[in-house]
C-alpha cells in the first residue's frame, strides 16, 4: 500500500490508473478505523481494481472545538488496518494543504444541510460538502463508499455529486453493529460504562418502529412516541430528534408507508450518537 500526503502525487497516480483502464473505489474517512470502515473498504475491494482511502480529521465539519480536539487519532494503526483491508493507496493530507490560509471557498448543499443533523450541528454539512468536493477532485474515483449510519451525509453527497456533475457513483453500505446492536462509531469510546450498557436500546427502539411499519402502522407521531418511550425507559440522556422520513429526500412523512427511514440522535454525557433503520418498500 502506498501512503501519500501530497494531493499532486495522489492525482498523478489516480490519473495514471485511469489511463491504464483501472476502476477506482474510494472510501473517505476521518481515521479511527473500525469494522464499519473496513466493511466499506471490503466492498470497494470487490467492486473495483484499485482502492483508495483518505484519512483526514476534517476540522471544518466539527461544530464544537472540544469534539475536534478529542477526536480519536492513531495513524499507524489506521494504516495497518487499511493495508489489511486491501487498500492500494492511503492519502493523509495535512490540514494546511486542504485549507490554505486566507478566506476559503466553501461548498454547500442547501436545504438538506439545515435539517436533522444540520439543525443540531450548524455548519457541519458545509464542512462535509467542502471536503468531499476537494477529495473527489483529487481521487478520481469511479465509485465512493459511504455508511448508512450517516444516512443524511450520504444523501447530501449524492446531491452534491449530481449538482456539481462530479463522477463517482455514491454507494451506501449497511451499518455495521456490535453484537448487541449498537452501531459502531469512533465516538463510542466516549460512553461511560452505564451509557454503554443502555446504548443498545437505540437500535432496539428503531427496530421496534420498523416492525410496526412492516405490520402496517402508519402514524409517525405514534412511532416517535413509542421509540422515545423505549429509549427513556433505558436512559435519561436527551434525544435531539426522532425522525420519520423519506429516505431519498429526508422529507417528513404524514403516513409512514415504506420506504421509510427512522432516524434519531441522542446526547450522552460525552458522546452524541446517531442511528437509523431503513424500512424498504
Ligand atoms: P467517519 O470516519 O466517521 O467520517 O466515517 C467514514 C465513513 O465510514 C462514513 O461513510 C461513515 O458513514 C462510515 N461508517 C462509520 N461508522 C459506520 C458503521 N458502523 N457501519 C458502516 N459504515 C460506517
Amino acid at each position: 500500500m502506498q501512503v501519500l500526503d501530497e494531493s499532486g502525487k495522489v492525482l498523478e497516480l489516480t490519473e495514471a490508473w485511469r489511463r491504464a483502464g483501472e476502476r477506482i473505489g474510494f472510501v473517505p474517512t476521518m481515521g479511527a478505523l473500525h469494522a464499519g470502515h473496513q466493511a466499506l473498504l471490503a466492498r470497494a475491494r470487490t467492486e473495483n481494481t484499485r482502492v483508495v482511502i483518505s484519512i483526514f480529521v476534517n476540522p471544518t465539519q466539527f461544530d464544537r472545538p472540544d469534539d475536534f480536539r478529542t477526536y480519536p487519532q492513531d495513524l499507524p494503526r489506521d494504516l495497518r488496518r487499511a493495508e489489511e483491508a486491501g487498500c492500494d493507496l492511503a492519502w493523509t493530507p495535512p490540514v494546511l494543504q486542504m485549507y490554505p490560509p486566507g478566506p476559503p471557498t466553501v461548498v454547500e448543499v442547501t436545504g438538506l444541510s439545515s435539517i436533522l443533523e444540520g439543525a443540531a450541528r450548524p455548519g457541519h454539512f458545509r464542512g462535509v460538502a467542502t471536503v468531499v468536493t476537494k477529495l473527489f477532485h483529487v481521487v478520481r474515483a469511479h465509485r465512493a463508499y459511504f455508511g448508512a449510519k450517516d444516512w443524511q451525509q450520504a444523501i447530501i453527497v449524492r446531491r452534491l455529486v449530481a449538482d456539481l456533475k462530479m463522477e463517482p457513483e455514491i454507494v451506501i453500505c449497511p451499518t455495521v453493529r456490535e453484537l448487541d446492536g449498537l452501531a459502531l462509531s469512533s465516538r463510542n469510546v466516549n460512553l461511560t460504562p452505564e451509557e454503554r450498557r443502555a446504548a443498545p436500546v437505540l437500535f432496539q427502539a428503531l427496530s421496534w418502529g420498523a416492525g410496526e411499519i412492516r405490520a402496517g402502522r402508519r402514524d409517525p407521531e405514534a412511532l416517535r412516541r413509542g421509540i422515545g418511550a423505549r429509549i427513556a425507559a433505558a436512559t435519561a440522556a436527551p434525544l435531539d430528534y426522532i425522525a420519520v422520513i423519506r429516505p431519498e429526500t429526508l422529507e417528513p412523512l404524514l403516513a409512514a408507508g415504506p420506504p421509510v427511514l427512522l432516524a434519531l440522535a441522542i446526547r450522552f454525557s460525552r458522546a452524541r450518537l446517531i442511528d437509523n433503520v431503513l424500512v424498504e418498500a
